[in-house]
């Protein structure tokens, strides 16, 4: 039997997926998001919890998921300990339990089997060239297309999500690209939300504490209102 590390659990989310649902937050992550607000997270940790353990736990909450929730997989990079989501999911699945994968598609050398158990991707766009999104994250998309190619021919439901921050994202030509983008590399018909998340510093403090550069130390916050108005304005593109 597997065990993880876990960073933590939270156990009534209503963000991370349809309905209520416990969210478990996987340690570990080969990339280096800018915007990150967990940097704790980038390390694998101690393993604390086995998978017989998890489900048990879950099966605690199995009351309070109604017919819409379940349980969602995040980060850190979930993948990153893929090996104890093979475990894991199916004794979930068993439980007739919903589950979401909450990802940027890097790391693992399985996803496919790891998909077989998914019902819902909560994917993590962060750019849309091989060279911003190495500049965003230290990563390199062509990992993240090799995953969407995968969950395409798996026939996968997808929620997407962007972050936009001030200076990079703000800006129609990016917008357009976007569209574009998502339009290229996903079905529409699988695609069941597309959300912006507006950047912010929650997570700024932890940089200090951990002793670890900020590289967004001097990046403003976006402000939701305006990030509002930007979603807009790249639905106008993604519908035309
Ligand atoms: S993928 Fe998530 S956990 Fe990893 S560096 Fe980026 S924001 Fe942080």
């Amino acid at each position: 039997m597997m065990r993880a590390s876990i960073a933590s659990i939270e156990s009534f989310s209503t963000v991370d997926g349809p309905g209520i649902r416990s969210t478990i937050f996987l340690n570990c992550c080969s990339l280096r998001c800018k915007y990150c607000h967990n940097p704790e997270m980038w390390a694998m940790g101690k393993m604390n919890m086995s998978s017989d353990e998890l489900v048990a736990k879950i099966r605690h909450f199995k009351p309070y998921y109604g017919t819409m929730g379940g349980v969602t997989f995040s980060g850190g990079e979930p993948l990153m300990q893929g090996d104890f989501l093979l475990d894991v999911m199916p004794k979930l699945k068993r439980e007739g339990l919903h589950l979401a994968l909450d990802t940027a598609g890097i790391a693992h050398t399985n996803i496919a089997a790891i998909l077989e158990y998914t019902d819902l991707i909560i994917f993590d766009i962060k750019d849309i060239t091989k060279e911003r999104f190495y500049a965003l994250t230290g990563g390199d998309i062509e990992d993240s297309w090799a995953f969407i190619a995968i969950a395409n021919r798996l026939n996968k439901k997808f929620w997407l999500r962007q972050v936009i921050v001030p200076t990079i994202h703000d800006n129609s030509a990016f917008l357009k690209d976007l569209a574009l983008y998502i339009k290229d590399h996903f079905p529409k018909e699988n695609i069941l939300k597309i959300e912006f998340l507006p950047y912010h510093k929650l997570g700024s403090e932890k940089y200090t504490t951990l002793n670890i550069p900020n590289p967004y130390h001097d990046m403003p916050e976006m402000d939701p209102l305006k990030c509002e108005q930007l979603y807009r304005e790249f639905l106008k593109y993604y519908n035309s």
